[in-house]
């Protein structure tokens, strides 16, 4: 558990049990009464035939998020003896998703959209819910404001947030011609800045909002319309995953002082809507690191509150309802993204069939055994490399293991070049190899005595059923560290420091930056050797958010099975929804290829190779049959078991 620092990033929703699985705690027990053993799902999907890699979804962590948030708000409230109350809209771009957007809407949050079809997705899902609120970012046409204008006559508290100053005009002349009275929001240019990776949405150069005098023209402007009655709602948004408290205080000192001068300024107003942000603590070092917060979702609802309190209460301005658009707070734990190792590629290898081959043939390639010494005098360049670098795992121990080590690794390397230069045979240059396999073998031989460091300089690489580009774009994009840890064989010690690599063939496509066990940026995972014909499964956290969303289709890798999850008690779960990833066809539509097209040229070439006498009936066949079984099929790896580790 400490070796993947569970309890920091992943309590109280996921915990290790008896049998050394990973299991998820939906409902957020500390007790487990609703544990889920991931292994026993995984082979349940397994007779299902679903193949991985899979995102397990948790819907029942989601409202315990915002039950958690709501929770805090209140309690906040409460204490400051704060008169409104709160409200949550989730964003939609962090997960469109079908389902996991009901659970937000069946749960009484509203929605927030920043798009045409976002807000396709908001009017339908939020038309049944009376009173529901909706608020609308982004760019908007004049058919985004008019769906707007005329969603508020289905009941929907829409709310036409203005982001740019050139809005307004639309939204006032679409107003008057559906004679409709719009909600009407300004999104503040705050110049509180926040220092993380997503800090450019705050300060002054920020791409969205208004500035202090744009926001003072959109009340002088309503005013002259006779429409400052529809000027009811202060947002401002500084960025996601928020890492310091203090950027959210200050942020809040001056958007509860903005709210409460539009107040005083005539406008209605009634909400304050604190855009998103929340973070969380990816790497469990409780704020230590910028993939950290240091506060708690308790802290930042009270830091929230307090602030608007001091503003109404100095000015005299009504408490505002408080809005949020928290996303990742919300989201993020929900989804465990699970896949298999195919391959674990050793730096040093074990000694293999083709090993044995070369060490039977070694007596003759071994320069110093078949009489072929060389001295320093000799002229042969390839037979003093190969000389010295005997000499060197002859001479190897403890004691010079790091500078052997150094030594090994410049004289290959230079073997590579003598050999480019023709100066080395092919067999010199093989002999080369065994002796620098030879002299790692022995320094890894020295165990837990030798430094840190250099055993991290020898990681093994884990091929994985995954594609980084698809399912964590993040860890590729902005080097965002997401947890990583196997989900079975947890009560049995890793002995292989190993980076991750995916099935893309982009030197790109691979994990190196990890959680270390004592809360450090660590560049090798610690997992298990593979065992022959057994599986193994790693799990990747945390990324309920964009993830699913910012995934591409770099070498036409589709996107992934999607299952819903729910705890039944007693160690029982359901499965509610499988959404099926999809298939090759699918993706190769999505570069307008066709599905019929490509399979009738496929079968026409092949037809025409039959009748040349080139392809058997039967191996056409087979060729045809294969072709279109792969286009009906999940574009990954599919091989459940079998692995091999060499
Ligand atoms: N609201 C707006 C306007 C955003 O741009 C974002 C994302 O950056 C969010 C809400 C969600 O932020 P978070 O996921 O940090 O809660």
């Amino acid at each position: 558990v400490a070796l993947y620092r569970l309890h920091g990033w992943g309590a109280p929703y996921f915990a290790i049990n008896d049998s050394g699985h990973l299991c998820a705690r939906p409902s957020g027990t500390v007790e487990g009464r609703d544990e889920v053993d991931v292994m026993e799902v995984i082979n349940s999907l397994a007779a299902q035939d679903l193949q991985l890699p899979v995102i397990l979804r948790f819907p029942d962590m989601l409202r315990h998020r915002m039950r958690e948030l709501q929770g805090c708000f209140s309690s906040a409230m409460i204490r400051f003896g704060y008169q409104r109350h709160f409200e949550g809209v989730f964003p939609i771009k962090c997960n469109p998703e079908c389902h996991l957007l009901d659970q937000f809407v069946e749960f009484g949050f509203g929605l927030e959209v920043g798009s045409k079809p976002e807000l396709l997705i908001a009017l339908s899902k939020l038309s049944s819910r009376a009173g529901a609120l909706l608020i609308c970012n982004g760019y908007k046409d004049s058919v985004y404001v008019e769906n707007v204008i005329l969603a508020t006559r289905l009941g929907i508290r829409a709310v036409l947030v203005l982001e740019q100053i050139e809005e307004l005009e639309e939204v006032v002349s679409c107003s008057k011609r559906l004679g409709i009275r719009p909600i009407i929001g300004v999104r503040a240019k705050l110049s509180t800045k926040h220092n993380g990776h997503w800090g450019g949405t705050s300060g002054d150069k920020a791409k969205f909002g208004l500035t202090v005098t744009e926001i003072v023209s959109v009340v002088y402007r309503l005013r002259q319309e006779g429409m400052l009655e529809c000027l009811e709602l202060l947002h401002f948004h500084m960025g996601s995953q928020i890492s310091s408290i203090l950027a959210i205080k200050e942020a809040m000192r001056e958007a509860s002082h903005t709210y409460c001068e539009l107040a005083l300024m005539g406008a209605p107003m009634g909400y304050i809507d604190v855009g998103g942000g929340l973070g969380i603590d990816y790497d469990g070092s409780k704020g230590q690191s910028s993939a950290s917060v240091n506060y708690s979702m308790q802290n930042y609802a009270n830091d929230v509150v307090a602030a608007l309190m001091d503003a109404c209460v100095l000015k005299g301005v009504a408490e505002p309802v408080v809005v949020s658009e928290s996303g990742r707070a919300l989201a993020s734990h929900s989804s465990v993204l699970v896949f298999d190792v195919l391959h674990a590629h050793h730096h040093i290898k074990k000694p293999g069939r083709v090993d044995n081959v070369l060490e039977e043939e070694r007596l003759q390639l071994d320069p110093l055994r078949n009489g072929h010494v060389s001295t320093s005098q000799s002229h042969d360049a390839g037979e003093y490399l190969l000389s010295t670098f005997y000499q060197v795992y002859a001479t190897l121990e403890l004691g010079n293991a790091q500078e052997a080590y150094n030594d090994a690794k410049q004289l290959r390397q230079e073997a590579g070049s003598l050999f480019k230069l023709g100066c080395l045979s092919l067999e010199q240059r093989a002999q080369a190899d065994i002796l620098y396999e030879k002299v790692c073998q022995q320094v890894l031989g020295f165990g837990s005595q030798l430094p840190k460091e250099f055993k991290l300089s020898l990681p093994s690489i884990y091929t994985c059923n995954m594609s980084v580009f698809r399912s964590v774009p993040d860890s590729w994009a902005i080097e965002q560290i997401f947890p990583v840890m196997p989900l079975h064989r947890l009560n049995e010690k890793p002995s292989i420091n190993a980076i991750l690599a995916d099935l893309t063939c982009d030197s790109d496509g691979k994990i190196d930056r990890f959680l270390g066990p004592s809360g450090e940026t660590s560049s090798v995972l610690a997992l298990h050797t593979l065992q022959k014909a057994e599986p193994y499964y790693l799990g990747l956290f945390l990324g309920g958010v964009y993830q699913e969303m910012l995934g591409s289709a770099h070498n036409l890798f589709g996107g992934v099975h999607v299952v819903h999850l729910r705890a039944l008690g007693d160690g029982d779960f359901a499965i509610d929804h499988v959404l099926p990833g999809q298939t090759a066809g699918q993706v190769l539509s999505g570069t307008y290829h066709c599905r019929t097209e490509l399979l009738r040229e496929l079968v026409r070439q092949a037809s025409s190779s039959v009748a040349a006498g080139k392809l058997s009936q039967k191996e056409a066949n087979l060729l045809t049959a294969n072709y279109q079984r792969c286009l009906d099929s999940y574009t990954y790896f599919s091989m459940l078991s079998d692995c091999t580790d060499h």
